[in-house]
């Protein structure tokens, strides 16, 4: 069994001496499929209390009748309802290496297939993750368990199931972060380093290296993806297809009747739009996804399948996190529009379950997506400059603003940031402070004073405001740390000498994007990215 291999060299973070026999409460290791009695004193916070279940997705859907494979954490604790130092257990390691298979759990990999950079790909599905089971936690939320990395499964295809420590820590990190900045995202509970050697050729040029792998334990209310139902579709399987949506429909769309003949309709609409408030989400932090593919956007409209992601340092519309992208085709620019094309594949995919008059006005809601996706984009831009009301002139501020800022290549996060932090007199005065490095920058625009002047015009009819009103407000929405790629890359190279240190660091300061923190003004994460941060780049390879 590959896992065994794993377990020797497991590295979680806060892994020290405490393991599980010294509190006596944990069954014994091997014990891979403990019984709920066996756990000598059951209090809830501990994990051999815990029970997983299945069935909510085995009952209603078929399993492939092959059975061999061929081919602080605020997670733990406030959604998995487990005492933090539950992280120093044997019996946790095991968990989140997927040594242990806890109780009612069925490890699970799911079909799905999708559209690939603007073509179909056909069948895909979970290649190196493993559903293993859905908790119901204390506050009855109920979140689908998965691990990442953790082996091959009948979806590997040419894969080795494997993740490496890179591309872990930064979805680990980076999923954790959006979480923090409002932005719906999967989550993650732990990481796990293995010795086991994984091969990459990380930037696809022949230059394969041996790279240590990784397993993260991660969470989301469900995985389901447009490609879960693409597939379907393609392969006409229609019952499977109505069973699934209904299914999804009936767990994660309560405010859909189920005896509704438009609930099809319902749940497209429901999509269209909080997928279209998604992207304007990821736009306001500068957050380029990096493979905006159907099998990586998600039905409940969450952040997932953290890959070669990027957040825009300069503003630039241009912008391409993934070096593997050469057409730029998922370039921060495009992300509205690939949102669009995303949403007409789900559109085909739901074609054969709609009337004639459904699917006119299925239609009619995707041609709505585009004014949808904008309203949402101009309110959380006006939000992010702190303007209050209507102004017909408002799109024009923001637009004339994202122009200077490309013009002068501004850093996008400190601009908001700074703006935030500077009052408006000296704003008024043109005195900009030099620890103010992005407005320097943007100062030097030709136009700059006179976006300056409209812009405090426009603030000034913000009714029931003060200066001290705006400032306390607009530092709520736009954070002083985002996970920039040099800060990401820098915390990788030093997990894989072993040294954890800075990956801590970042999950600590991201939990908190928007104050100002001494060990984060200290690392630097709030200064101009450093020279070599220009020339990194992230490929699809993890
Ligand atoms: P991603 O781009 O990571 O979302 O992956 C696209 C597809 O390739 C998904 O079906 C993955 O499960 C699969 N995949 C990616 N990497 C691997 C791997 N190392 N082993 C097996 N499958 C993989
Ligand atoms: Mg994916």
């Amino acid at each position: 069994m590959w896992w065994r291999r794993w377990l020797p060299a497991c590295l979680a973070w806060g892994c020290v001496a405490a393991l599980c026999g010294s509190r006596g409460l944990c069954p014994a290791p091997n014990a891979s499929r403990p019984e709920p009695g066996q756990c000598p004193r059951r209090r809830a916070a501990e994990l051999c209390a815990w029970a997983l279940s299945s069935d909510s997705l085995l009952d209603p859907f078929p399993v492939d009748v092959i059975q061999e494979n061929y081919v602080r954490n605020d997670v733990l604790e406030n959604i998995l309802d487990l005492d933090v130092s539950v992280k120093g257990s044997s019996d946790f390691l095991e968990f989140v290496s997927g040594a242990k298979v806890i109780f009612g759990s069925v490890p699970l990999a799911h079909r799905y297939g999708g559209h690939q950079f603007g073509s179909w790909a056909g069948q895909l599905g979970d290649g190196r993750a493993h559903l293993i089971g859905v908790y119901t936690n204390r506050h009855g939320e109920r979140w689908e368990l998965q691990l990442k990395g953790s082996g091959k499964t009948p979806y590997s295809r040419n894969g080795d199931g494997r993740a490496v420590l890179r591309s872990s820590v930064r979805e680990f990190l980076c999923s954790e972060a959006m979480h923090y900045l409002g932005i719906p995202t999967s989550r993650a509970a732990s990481l796990i380093v293995s010795d086991d050697d994984v091969w990459r050729d990380q930037f696809y040029n022949g230059n394969i290296k041996k790279e240590r792998g990784a397993i993260v334990l991660r969470l989301a209310k469900s995985w389901f993806r447009i490609g879960s139902l693409e597939i379907l579709t393609h392969s006409g399987e229609l019952d499977l297809l109505r069973r699934l949506l209904d299914f999804i429909i009936q767990e994660h769309f309560p405010s859909i009747a189920m005896n509704d003949s438009n609930r099809y309709l319902e749940f497209f609409s429901t999509v269209v739009s909080e997928t279209a408030n998604l992207i304007a989400m990821w736009m306001s932090v500068g957050f380029a996804h990096g493979v905006c593919n159907t099998d990586n956007f998600s039905l409940l409209s969450i952040t997932i399948d953290y890959g070669p992601f990027g957040f825009m340092d300069s503003y630039d519309p241009n912008f391409v996190p993934n070096t593997s992208d050469d057409e730029r085709k998922y370039k921060i620019g495009n992300q509205a529009s690939v949102g669009l094309f995303n949403l007409s594949k789900l559109l085909q995919a739901l074609k054969p379950l709609l009337d004639p008059r459904q699917n006119q006005l299925a239609s009619q809601i995707l041609e709505g997506y585009g004014e949808y996706y904008y309203s949402r984009f101009t309110e959380l831009f006006k939000t992010k400059l702190g303007l209050l009301g209507e102004n017909e002139n408002d799109n024009f501020l923001i637009a004339f603003l994202l122009k200077i800022m490309e013009d002068t290549k501004a850093d996008f996060t400190m601009t908001f940031r700074e703006l935030s932090e500077i009052t408006a007199d000296q704003l008024k005065e043109l005195s900009i402070p030099e620890e103010f490095w992005a407005l320097q920058d943007l100062g030097k625009h030709k136009l700059f004073s006179e976006w300056v002047t409209m812009y405090l015009l426009r603030l000034n009819s913000n009714k029931g405001d003060s200066d001290t009103k705006r400032r306390t407000r607009m530092t709520t929405v736009n954070p002083r740390y985002i996970l920039r790629n040099w800060m990401a890359e820098s915390a990788v190279q030093k997990a894989n000498l072993n040294d954890f240190s800075e990956v801590q660091l970042l999950e600590q300061v991201l939990q908190h994007p928007f104050q100002r923190q001494e060990a984060a003004e200290r690392a630097g994460y709030s200064l101009h990215p450093p020279a070599w941060a220009k020339h990194l780049k992230v490929s699809c390879s993890s």
